[in-house]
């Protein structure tokens, strides 16, 4: 046995994962929400592993891997965690203040519970920093830009690169000879345009704001609505923040944050439910064409996390629109509710439409002994 423990600790949530990595069964797993202790919290991680399953007791990790979402320019891959790394997470806080600062919390409660085993630090962003300027820089003044650190990062990384390598291994042939466009539609949502197997662009910008429509965040708009609502209705930086990451996207527009709801709501007949639909699939087709065009060629489009998938709806309202990009969908295949991996385009369609259910917690795992063993 090769026991991983894999840990994603929001500011107030531990979500953790010990996976076997001999056979890659998830031994164990669990979510402690209104964590206001982090220690607190690894102690009862512990108990629960220990507790749900008798032949888990005595078990310890072998190294621990933890989900960072910010690495700023400085982490283009998975990371083993030194002092000096605690602190550039920390520094990096500031670009990432609702999320780094639980992570960092996190990996020092998991040090103090394992100081003897190897900590890995596996960042969102590592993956999209193969961007090239002209994809990751903002038409700002420069020195704006560079002295306080405003460029694309991109997130949902190892997401991204988990979904396209088991893209490669489902179509059968080689990611460097692919060219994908990934489509994480979660409570966050990101598309990003993968080359030869390298995130060439995504949606998600200097922070989780930018990009698709999400179950509460509003994705694009235009940046003078905030001076203007700054101006016109005293909205501080504070409550823009509010406004656009917890009180938009489907929330905003439909008093619901989950697609089931709004689904369920657009069915029954109700016009905002079904207008929130339509902006969130009109929004991703958007990304789907520019993809396809910076790709320059296009061989699958994949569907990932809740909303991509569980809900064929979504999958038909993105998909069917683009008959006269080659995207194609089999009705009855996309019907079929759950399963792993599978294909939903039509027989002989030019580009592949694929399911694939994601899997951060094993591409963590993967990573981190990917740089142990190296
Ligand atoms: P994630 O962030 O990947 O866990 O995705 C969470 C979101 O997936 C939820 O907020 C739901 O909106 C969505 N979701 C989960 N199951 C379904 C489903 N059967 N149909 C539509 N949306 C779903």
């Amino acid at each position: 046995m090769k026991p991983i423990l894999v840990v994603n600790s929001g500011s107030s949530s531990l979500k953790y994962q010990l996976i076997d990595m001999v056979t890659e069964e998830v031994l164990a797993h669990g979510l402690l929400e209104r964590v206001s202790d982090h220690g607190v919290a690894f102690a009862q991680m512990l108990k629960e592993i220990a507790a749900g399953e008798p032949r888990l007791e005595g078990i310890s990790p072998v190294a621990v891997g933890h989900r960072v979402v910010h690495g700023g320019t400085a982490f283009s891959q998975a990371t083993v965690v030194t002092d000096q790394v605690l602190t550039q997470i920390h520094e990096l806080a500031s670009l990432a203040p609702l999320h780094n600062p639980g992570n960092l919390a996190g990996i020092e409660a998991a040090i103090a519970a394992f100081p003897d085993v190897p900590h890995v630090a596996v960042f969102d962003t590592a993956f999209h920093q193969s961007l090239a300027p002209a994809s990751y820089t903002y038409a700002i003044d420069t020195a704006v830009a560079s002295k306080h650190h405003i460029r694309r990062y991109g997130f949902h990384g190892t997401s991204h690169s988990y979904v396209a390598s088991r893209t490669a291994e489902f179509l059968g042939r080689d990611l460097a000879d692919l060219k994908i466009i990934v489509l994480h539609l979660g409570n966050g949502a990101s598309a990003c345009a993968i080359d030869c197997g390298r995130s060439i662009e995504t949606s998600m910008g200097m922070t989780p704001l930018e990009g698709l429509v999400m179950g509460s965040r509003s994705g694009d708009l235009d940046p003078a609505i905030l001076m203007y609502l700054s101006r016109v209705a005293d909205y501080t930086p504070d409550q823009l923040d509010l406004l656009l990451n917890r009180e938009s996207g489907l929330v905003g527009l439909t008093g619901l944050n989950d697609m089931r709801d709004v689904s369920l709501a657009a069915t029954a007949g109700d016009p905002r439910s079904t207008l929130a639909l339509e902006i969130y699939a009109h929004r991703i087709r958007h990304y789907v064409g520019a993809y396809f065009a910076l790709l320059g060629g296009l061989d699958a489009v994949v569907f990932t996390a809740g909303v991509g998938e569980n809900s064929a709806d979504v999958r038909a309202r993105v998909i069917v629109p683009l008959a006269h990009l080659g995207l194609t969908l089999d009705e009855s295949r996309n019907a079929v509710s759950g399963g792993g991996a599978r294909k939903i385009s039509g027989e002989g369609a030019a580009v592949s439409v694929l399911v694939i259910p994601t899997n951060e917690e094993l591409e963590i795992a993967r990573q981190l002994l990917d740089v142990l063993e190296a």
